[in-house]
């Protein structure tokens, strides 16, 4: 089903209910599990609700109850629902996946493209920004509070990467104002979660742009680090965040490919398209997934051998789009 009319009544059938989003969480994964985590609790007290989420950026700690989240999950635990967040298949659930498919019912709330609508419930909106704009959806605003409006934003910021992205739409920019008036505080949201770089962060940054290197006449950018580069920086996942939205704006570039060593010869690539591009079908094809213009895959194999694996993909739809 496109449109889940009844949430209100799932919730309210449920005396304990799961959360969970995708592994390696950024921020809307995290402001939206946060956000509904807050909004059920305020809203609909009595009832047993966890959230099961892998350890995030520091800088959203802030948010409220961010302490309350739980890094691991109980062997056996049945809970009535289950709702799976910012998710586009039941494996980037990680540890919490086992729990999904334990509960009674399950909810699945997206906005990947790329989403195989695994839950007994779906409410997928692909064209929408965030999750966190799906789940406004849901909400009666008039119950939203402060901590929730703060989360939701949060995620907002994020996946539009401070509303520039083409994701960001008119819905988007009245849901941020609305939030806003809600009392999320933009300016600290935006400087501290988003722009704010610790030093690591940026000598990786300048790093991975000094070894970016062009292809297919200039129309494709490509980096990639190391295991042994990520170890002598003392570099985790999280301080990626940025890297590829840098190389993304080099003038004249379609498609943007960072890629880093999650174990030996096993890359997680990230890549962004500027144009006609469709990044989620090379992720799709690669077991990954992700929407039109951002998306995501992990590759085995030398660097030299993901890089060309990704590099003829692009070609290849290059050359559809753009023949001769
Ligand atoms: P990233 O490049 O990791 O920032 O991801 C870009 C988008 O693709 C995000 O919306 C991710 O949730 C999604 N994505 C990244 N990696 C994967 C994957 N392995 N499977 C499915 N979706 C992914
Ligand atoms: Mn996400
Ligand atoms: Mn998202």
């Amino acid at each position: 089903m496109s449109r889940m009319y009844n949430f209100t009544q799932l919730i309210e059938n449920a005396n304990s209910i799961g959360i969970s989003g995708h592994i390696r969480p950024d921020g809307d994964c995290t402001g939206s599990c946060l956000g509904l985590f807050r909004y059920l609790q305020e809203n609909f007290g009595q009832k047993q609700i966890d959230l099961y989420l892998e350890p995030f950026s520091e800088e959203f700690n802030f948010l409220a109850d961010s302490q309350k989240v739980k890094h691991e999950v109980p062997e056996k635990k049945e809970y009535d629902l289950y709702i799976s967040l910012d998710c586009g298949s039941p494996d980037r659930l990680g540890m919490a996946e086992a729990l999904f498919y334990q509960a009674k019912s399950t909810v699945n709330i997206d906005h990947h493209i790329s989403n195989t609508c695994f839950g007994d419930f779906n409410l997928v909106e692909a064209f929408k920004s965030s999750t966190c704009e799906v789940l406004f959806g849901l909400m009666e605003p008039e119950k939203i509070s402060k901590e929730t409006a703060e989360a939701l934003y949060l995620g907002i910021v994020h996946d539009t990467g401070v509303f520039k992205h083409s994701c960001t739409g008119e819905d988007t920019m009245r849901i941020a104002g609305k939030l806003i008036s809600l009392g999320a505080r933009p300016e600290y949201i935006i400087d501290h979660t988003f722009y704010e770089k610790t030093y690591l962060q940026n000598q990786i940054l300048g790093r991975c742009l000094l070894e970016s290197f062009l292809v297919l006449e200039g129309k494709v950018i490509l980096s990639c680090v190391d295991r042994k580069t990520m170890e002598f920086y003392g570099a985790k996942s999280l301080d990626f965040d940025g890297v590829i939205d840098q190389l993304r704006v080099t003038k004249g570039v379609e498609v943007a490919v960072f890629a880093y060593e999650t174990d030996t010869q096993e890359y997680k690539v990230s890549m962004r398209s500027n144009g006609e591009v469709n990044v989620s079908k090379i992720a799709v094809f690669f077991g990954g997934g992700g929407h039109v213009k951002a998306a995501g895959c992990t590759l085995k194999g030398s660097r030299h051998d993901v890089m060309s694996n990704i590099i003829a993909h692009i070609d290849n739809q290059l050359k559809q789009i753009l023949p001769g």
